[in-house]
């Protein structure tokens, strides 16, 4: 079987180096450096390394790289890259806001957790991403980028606790300094809350980020969002929060999406401000984007300052966010429409061009 490079932490690529093609355990680092810190994609640029060692790397391995990566810019500078990966497409977004370069990363191929406001969640599931597609990703934008990337979140398609080996691999790696060296408190994992998900993370003992996907703290509105909502009530999501909180010292991010008519009440805002009680959080409101086929809507201005203006003085911290990268479906909720549509029809054009 190829072995996928981009895909092993450090200590897996040192293992199988030595157990595998019989080298030497400096072989590691300087393998790790050409792929993660110089970032090539070809081993005949790998010039401190012999020829046989890299013949050998020729016929047992591959760099994965992005096939057709496509990109297109929104006018606030949001970039989305249409990837083509031997899984599938998949769709990655570059956020500009100097001096911090975040870049949003996708975990699987759609989605099962079938959230009612995402098109990713309309596009359903079409199988896990590999820990060196979700890395490649990345480097892609990277190399596209005259700015260093500074952060990175995985808000991209897919539920990352619901595809965690892979995930906490790409974590371990992306972080290594050896590498990209994207700082752990630069990172940020989001979860709608899998059971068993977040007590993951917090067993990595690291200072990953960690943003829940709320969006109502009445479990019967939350339902109606996050069908899948039903496997982990907001009883236990509270619970697992405080434990990250207490285990890694930080604050948590509470997602909250604002859709019309659905959680916008002053109800919906009481029982946020209720739920978040001693949670040390950040609460980010986001406006609901629209997305074709879908029949919600972003609430009146009217609305969203009378639920902020709610929220500001019984909550530590609150931050509404508009959302980027609108005119390139790069925006929250948004991403999967590329995988919906070339699922049905490989033919069609891109909707978003
Ligand atoms: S919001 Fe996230 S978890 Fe929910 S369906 Fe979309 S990608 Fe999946």
């Amino acid at each position: 079987m190829t072995v996928q490079l981009l895909g092993l932490t450090f200590e897996k690529l040192q293992n199988w180096l030595v157990q595998d093609l019989h080298q030497k355990p400096f072989r590691a680092k300087q393998l790790f450096t050409w792929l993660h810190f110089r970032r090539v994609t070809s081993f005949d640029q790998m010039t401190n390394l012999s020829l046989s060692f890299r013949n050998s790397l020729k016929s047992n391995t591959e760099i994965t790289t992005a096939e057709n990566a496509e990109e297109f810019e929104s006018k606030d500078g949001t970039k989305k890259y249409l990837l083509q990966f031997h899984g599938g497409p998949a769709e990655s977004v570059l956020i500009p806001d100097p001096p911090r370069f975040t870049a949003c990363l996708s975990t699987q191929y759609g989605c099962r957790m079938g959230c009612k406001f995402c098109m990713t969640g309309k596009a359903g599931f079409h199988g896990n991403m590999s820990t060196a597609e979700i890395v490649a990703q990345l480097y892609t934008m990277a190399s596209n980028s005259e700015n260093r990337i500074s952060n990175v979140v995985l808000m991209g398609m897919g539920e990352p606790m619901d595809n965690w080996d892979a995930v906490a691999d790409a974590l371990e790696i992306i972080s290594d300094s050896r590498g990209i060296c994207i700082g752990q408190r630069k990172i940020t994992v989001s979860t709608v809350g899998v059971p068993g998900g977040i007590r993951k993370l917090i067993d990595m003992e690291k200072q990953y980020g960690l943003a829940v996907s709320l969006h109502s703290a009445i479990q019967k509105t939350r339902e109606l969002i996050v069908p899948s909502a039903k496997a982990m009530s907001l009883h236990q999501l509270k619970k697992d929060m405080l434990e990250y909180t207490g285990t890694t010292g930080r604050r948590v991010t509470i997602e909250y999406c604002l859709i019309k008519g659905v959680n916008d009440s002053t109800d919906e805002a009481s029982a946020l401000a209720e739920y978040a009680k001693g949670i040390p959080c950040k609460i980010n409101l986001l406006i609901y984007n629209p997305v074709p086929g879908l029949n919600w809507s972003g609430p009146s201005e009217e609305v969203i300052n009378r639920f902020t203006n709610f929220l500001y003085p019984r909550c530590q911290a609150v931050t509404l966010r508009r959302s980027r990268g609108g005119q390139v479906a790069g925006a929250c909720g948004q991403l999967g429409i590329s995988v919906l549509n070339k699922e049905r029809d490989p033919e069609k054009p891109d909707p978003d061009k």
